[in-house]
């Protein structure tokens, strides 16, 4: 038997070793920005086309390569920033295995432009798939420019496996700020097909996260501040009230490069105990600098991960100061010395059983009716989102654009009135069937055979759902004017989602009077929400598209559909009339598909006199 083993030629090698540095576009922007840094560049410029599938290019203003060096940095295992495996414990440099510039170069087109200061001309090289095609001597600033083309060119199925421009854009963009927000010193700007997307100048930690995340943030944030001998840190958390429903704000940096860490992240979260709201996660902006010796640098190129010495001591004392600061910046409440002990409810008197205060209530009282005989406009006293729920809940259910504008007030103005006829239903609906609310949550109706429950916050779901489906790809629905403009910021990256979905989101009502950089203004909104209401459900929709990676299409107006849905549906624990209740019973079964929410729950369940029979014998 022949001897069956042999060396790899490089090429392939390298092509192996590039499917574990390089994913996607935003991995090579990782490591040219990182090498450009490690370069010792103050300005950085990224040009991307295509998400950056047709082109990446970063152009530095840093020490720039000799004629020799341009030829090797290109091998693998070529670099400057180590000799020994000793220096792998002292590494201040992010690269430090050599293996980035030969990996993309065995997968894509890749030119290189490159002077060192001393240096009177530059080289200039261009390579394919590992293979050095030309390398001329060139006019070229102090620096150096790297261009990478057409990647993954020679490896179709990667190609075929990147996502949409978008995905692939917020990657990009992701990666951008990661590396942006730990160096403020360094200017940055991004372009994306001849777009500025970022021009960030020289700043301070601050400065940089305002720069990139909106003037709003300004106010948002909290400096913590500590100095131990394991661990320094410095940085931002934001104000507990600003909070988000995403964790799109959350930024740990350890020795300048970004890491995900789920155990620090908790730490964060325990310090804001008691300070948030449900499902809302704080924002925080965190550079911790640990000896270099106390955490494993060995670890995979792309990972964000991280190992620590000493977790456990950085959690306690990430923990304590951040509440400390929360305290210290009046966000938290601290022990109050100067507090008057007399206005102290005594003991005994505190254990006492508290009884409400009552109210006594003319059920008769109708607000709306005195409002109309004064003829002037009287506030009313209802808060405005019960006002905007009850009017989403009865115009989901309308047959769509039928009634005319004064019918639509008449509705609203009676929708106080728990009497039965808020729908003109009152003696068809009550004769045919009955319905009653159960624990303000199901819909229980009795059929010719049994009962029918209907989990009345997914039936809802289910009827908006539709509606909204309708909306987007048949018959485009009707806008309710503001009187003044609503103006939402959001990120860059959420604006490059809105924009994907601007048309759909104004088939459903949304007229959007202005679109910027920072966000958007707002002149018209669907007839099924409340302008309160608007600000929550564009978020909660940015971020459910974030969250599905949208591929295709019709997968994107399906998730917008479901969003502002399960936004919009009247939740479990409001209470419903009669006829309302009756309106999603009827709405409900004229659905295509009555028996599962949008996200694939039962709506109802049948209760047969055959199957009572049974539970009696
Ligand atoms: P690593 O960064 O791990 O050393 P790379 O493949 O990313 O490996 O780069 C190889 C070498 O090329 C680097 O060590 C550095 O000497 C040189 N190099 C890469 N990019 C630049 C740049 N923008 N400016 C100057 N030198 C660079
Ligand atoms: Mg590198």
């Amino acid at each position: 038997m022949t001897d069956v083993i042999h060396l790899l030629p490089d090429h392939v090698a390298n092509q192996i070793a590039a499917g574990e540095v390089v994913q996607r576009p935003a991995s090579v922007i990782k490591e040219l920005l990182e090498n450009a840094i490690d370069a010792g560049g103050a300005n950085i410029k990224i040009l991307v086309k295509e998400a950056g599938k047709t082109l990446i290019q970063v152009t530095d203003n840093g020490k720039g390569m000799s004629v020799t060096d341009a030829r090797l940095c290109f091998e693998r295992h070529a670099t400057s920033k180590i000799n020994s495996a000793e220096d792998l414990f002292s590494l201040k440099t992010k690269g430090f295995r050599g293996e980035a510039l030969a990996s993309i170069a065995a997968i894509a087109h890749v030119e290189l432009k490159s002077r060192r200061q001393d240096d009177e001309v530059g080289t200039c090289i261009k390579i394919e798939g590992s293979e050095v095609t030309s390398q001329e001597a060139c006019v070229t600033p102090v620096g150096t420019t790297i261009c990478v083309k057409n990647l993954f060119y020679n490896i179709p199925a990667r190609r075929n496996f990147l996502k949409s421009d978008t995905v692939e854009l917020r990657h990009v963009i992701d990666e951008f700020q990661r590396v942006a927000l730990a160096h403020p010193a360094i200017q940055f700007s991004l372009f994306h097909n001849g777009s500025e997307l970022f021009q960030l100048p020289e700043a301070n930690y601050r400065q940089r996260i305002v720069n990139i995340f909106g003037g709003k943030t300004n106010e948002k944030l909290v400096p913590v501040e500590e100095d131990t001998a394991i661990v320094k840190i410095h940085g931002f958390v934001g104000k507990p009230e600003f909070a988000k429903k995403g964790r799109g704000e959350q930024f740990f940096f350890v020795n300048d490069r970004f890491i995900k860490s789920p155990y620090l992240n908790h730490a964060v979260t325990a310090a804001f105990e008691g300070l948030l709201k449900d499902k809302a996660y704080p924002s925080y902006f965190l550079f911790l600098d640990v000896d270099p010796k106390s955490i494993d640098i060995n670890i995979h190129p792309t990972k964000t991960e991280i190992k620590f010495d000493d977790e456990h001591a950085l959690y306690t004392i990430l923990r304590s100061s951040i509440k400390h600061s929360l305290g210290q910046f009046n966000v938290a409440p601290v022990l109050d010395f100067d507090r008057d002990s007399s206005l102290d409810t005594p003991y005994d008197f505190s254990l006492k059983e508290i009884t409400p205060p009552k109210v006594e209530v003319d059920p008769n009282f109708n607000p709306f009716k005195m409002e109309r005989s004064g003829g002037g406009y009287t506030p009313n006293y209802r808060t405005e989102k019960s006002a905007g729920s009850w009017q989403s809940l009865y115009n989901g259910l309308r047959s769509e654009g039928t009634e005319s504008f004064s019918e639509r007030t008449q509705v609203e103005f009676e929708s106080d009135q728990v009497t039965g006829n808020l729908f003109g239903l009152k003696d068809e609906g009550e004769a045919g069937g009955t319905t009653f609310q159960l624990n303000k949550k199901y819909i229980v109706t009795t059929l010719k055979s049994g009962i029918l429950v209907i989990d009345q916050q997914r039936a809802h779901t289910r009827i908006l759902y539709e509606e909204l489906l309708k909306n987007i790809t048949v018959t485009s629905a009707v806008s309710q004017q503001l009187l003044f403009p609503l103006t939402i910021q959001f990120s860059t990256n959420e604006m490059e989602l809105l924009k994907e979905i601007k048309d759909s989101l104004e088939q459903t009502g949304f007229i959007f009077s202005e679109v910027k950089k920072d966000g958007v203004e707002i002149s018209g909104i669907p007839t099924l929400i409340s302008e309160s209401e608007v600000e929550i459900l564009l978020e909660q929709l940015l971020l459910d598209l974030e969250n599905e990676v949208p591929g295709a299409a019709f997968s994107q107006v399906d998730t917008l559909a479901k969003s502002l849905s399960r936004g919009m549906a009247v939740k479990s624990g409001t209470a419903l009339n009669i006829a309302e209740q009756q309106n999603i019973v009827n709405s409900l079964f004229a659905c295509k598909e009555s028996s599962v929410s949008p996200f694939n729950k039962p709506v109802f369940i049948t209760l047969t006199v055959d199957e009572l029979d049974k539970k009696f014998m």
